[in-house]
């Protein structure tokens, strides 16, 4: 993916090194840690078991969050810093892109923060953890990422190449997308009077509209910037077909149980992001249309 040059986001608020308390992260950042068989444990478990709607359940539901703390104001990446620079670029290109879809249908983008963090990080869902893996926070509307998590991507599921690493931000920046469209809460809603297979079911179609959102989102980006190179989409492909639920279940219980998928199986988040990057469009993923996902 060409993005060296591109404009960067001055909505990243880095506060890596800073560690947020109340927690304490798994800290497999920068270092030596053995990413192995715990690696695929704590990926499991941010994609099979945490899930991003426990959390708006935690705001909507009484919970407690853990109060947003006031924090100093955000300083770019330095130059040096090229993975920190990277996902600014990225996320300065969903703000451009998902800015005029919603101006084109008349509406405002609200643009997301992006927070750099390593270890834990205080966030209106709760605290944030390393071992969480990426998430958007509708409560404060921002993503969280530790950039370690692109480590663990290559070396475990030997997913490289930027612009899968890209795919990740653009799927929590289209959660933030469904938070604003009200899809969200809308599905949040309803699970709160369904059964837990039926909760799940709702989960699955709300992720693979973020893997579709996802895909919209490098389709206008490629329109305007030319941005994709060889090999980029199998590379996203690969990214979304290696962090399918049955691919991570079968990984780290040796068995797959599709009724306690939440993201969707890796054929199902192939296809949505595809149907995205193909159309272009936001009405083509409407997977809570769908009969077949
Ligand atoms: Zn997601």
């Amino acid at each position: 993916m060409k993005w060296e040059g591109n404009r960067e986001s001055d909505n990243v608020e880095d506060r890596r090194g800073e560690d947020g308390g109340g927690g304490g992260g798994f800290g497999f950042g920068g270092r030596s840690i053995g990413l192995g068989t715990v690696a695929v444990a704590l990926v499991a478990s941010y994609f099979l078991g945490i899930n991003p709607l426990t959390m708006l359940n935690l705001l909507s539901g009484g919970g407690s969050p853990a109060p947003v703390q006031q924090q100093a104001p955000s300083h770019k990446p330095s130059p040096n810093d090229q993975m920190a620079r990277f996902v600014s670029t990225v996320l300065a290109d969903t703000e451009d892109t998902w800015g005029q879809i919603f101006a084109s249908n008349g509406k405002q983008y609200v643009r997301p923060k992006l927070v750099l963090f390593s270890g834990s990080t205080p966030t209106a869902c709760g605290t944030g953890q390393t071992a969480t893996g990426p998430f958007y926070c509708p409560g404060d509307q921002k993503v969280y990422i530790d950039l370690s998590f692109y480590e663990l991507m290559k070396q475990r599921f030997k997913v490289s190449g930027n612009f899968a690493q890209a795919y990740v931000i653009a799927h929590e920046v289209g959660h933030h997308v469904q938070h604003l469209m009200g899809i969200s809460d809308k599905v949040d809603a309803a699970r709160r009077n369904a059964t837990e297979k039926q909760a799940n079911a709702m989960s699955v179609r709300l992720e693979l509209q973020a893997d579709c959102f996802a895909g919209v989102w490098a389709y206008h980006a490629n329109q305007a910037r030319h941005i994709l190179e060889e090999g980029d989409i199998e590379d996203a492909l690969n990214a979304a077909s290696a962090i399918g639920d049955d691919a991570l279940q079968r990984q780290a219980r040796g068995v797959v149980v599709p009724d306690s998928f939440t993201h969707g199986s890796s054929a199902q988040r192939v296809t949505w992001f595809k149907r995205g990057i193909s159309e272009g469009k936001v009405s083509a993923c409407n997977t809570f249309a769908a009969k077949e996902l």
